[in-house]
């Protein structure tokens, strides 16, 4: 969609473009700092496959700080963006014909991964009526004696679902019945979050010695251009993804992990300053959209996206142009609203479009009036 919009713009076209997921803020300048004399210091040889030592180093503190997580630095890996530590954990865990459970609206890489590793995903829909969330009942009826993988966000990239920690409790009183069944946890969007505090999966004892925690440092530190992710999992996991990104990639960039180092250790600040501004946006865009006629929409509770349902429009159509279905609209809203998000279908959900508001207000404000006069136009 950001291509389709860049060609629009090139042709001279004013679009409003609400299909990115990062940040709209600078990376904070210590840490830039940090980089800077990062490679001052001579940090630009090849580091060590899976992160420098003081980096597993202060990723356990922040574990310990921010999630109450205890890990050793041996349990710690560092990767190329969060995606590439989601790419070593299925590619180490999934075999051909495993299954892996993912509940649906969900981050479009898994799937792919899955996929990749010759496995097969079975999704477990999950509507605006559930807020997004997968129930106990629903995972449990999706376990076969295949399965090896449930693989999740919280908060969620697209629907903003934040699991609470008595809806964790209910979902590891399942996994606790079927202990072959690994997780992986996304908490990418950890410090995004508008409901209180972030809880992890890993802190259920039962579950942390086969729970993969992702995290990393593009979301929480807009710091998506630096490539940097991390893992919290088994030893034994960790040694599998060393190899695999010995063999790929080696060690992920040595002058953003001597960066990261200062990210998670110096002041938090400017991030909780970041959220608080998407915050007020949230605070904005949601009522502007549950305002227009035939929008359902579930408030987001992390991350900086609305997933607002539009079914409500399918089978309405603008000059001859039928919109059934969650593409169709998004390529309406592009080419006659010149207003950008992404369908749905992307994510496994087909009722929704989602649209990022890590924008400014003015964009924002733009953006609504053009779905009104969009969706109003359709008949
Ligand atoms: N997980 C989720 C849910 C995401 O939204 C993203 C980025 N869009 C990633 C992982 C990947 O993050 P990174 O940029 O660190 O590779």
């Amino acid at each position: 969609m950001a291509k389709l919009g860049r060609e629009l713009k090139a042709k001279g076209i004013n679009v409003i473009d609400l299909s990115l997921g990062e940040p709209d803020f600078k990376t904070p300048q210590h840490i830039i700092d940090a980089a800077t004399e990062a490679m001052n210091q001579g940090y630009t040889k090849y580091p060590p496959i899976a992160g420098f030592a003081e980096l597993r180093e202060a990723i356990v503190t922040k574990l310990k700080r921010d999630n109450n997580l205890d890990y050793k630095p041996e349990e710690v890996m560092v990767s190329t963006g969060a995606k590439q530590v989601l790419a070593n954990a299925i590619l180490s865990i999934i075999n051909p014909g495993d299954e892996a459970i993912i509940p649906t609206p969900f981050w479009v890489t898994y799937a792919s991964l899955v996929s990749l590793a010759e496995g097969k995903n079975v999704f477990v829909p999950c509507s605006i009526e559930d807020h997004f969330k997968i129930t106990p009942e629903k995972l449990e009826a999706a376990i076969t004696g295949r399965t090896r993988l449930f693989i999740f966000s919280s908060p969620c990239n697209p629907s903003g679902a934040v699991y609470s920690r008595e809806e964790l409790r209910a979902l590891a009183d399942v996994f606790v019945k079927y202990p072959d069944i690994v997780i992986i946890s996304d908490e990418i969007y950890e410090y995004i979050n508008y409901v209180g505090g972030h809880e992890s999966i890993a802190q259920f004892t039962e579950l942390r010695d086969r729970t993969v925690v992702v995290n990393g440092f593009a979301k929480g530190f807009a710091m998506t251009g630096w490539r940097l992710g991390y893992m919290a999992a088994p030893k034994e996991l960790i040694q599998a993804c060393d190899k695999l990104q010995g063999q790929f990639t080696s060690g992920a960039n040595s002058i953003a992990q001597r960066a990261a180092i200062t990210a998670l250790l110096a002041d938090l600040t400017p991030s909780f300053d970041m959220v608080k501004a998407f915050k007020e946006r949230k605070e904005y865009i949601i009522p502007a959209l549950q305002a227009i006629p035939g929008i359902r929409i579930s408030a987001p509770e992390g991350a900086f996206y609305a997933f607002p349902d539009v079914s409500s429009f399918y089978g309405k159509s603008y000059n001859g142009q039928a919109i059934n279905n969650a593409d169709d609209m998004a390529m309406y809203l592009l080419h006659t609203g010149h207003v950008i998000g992404v369908s749905g279908a992307a994510f496994g959900d087909n009722n929704c479009i989602r649209f990022s508001f890590a924008a400014s207000m003015d964009t924002l404000r733009e953006g609504i009036r053009r779905l009104t006069e969009a969706l109003a136009a359709l008949q």
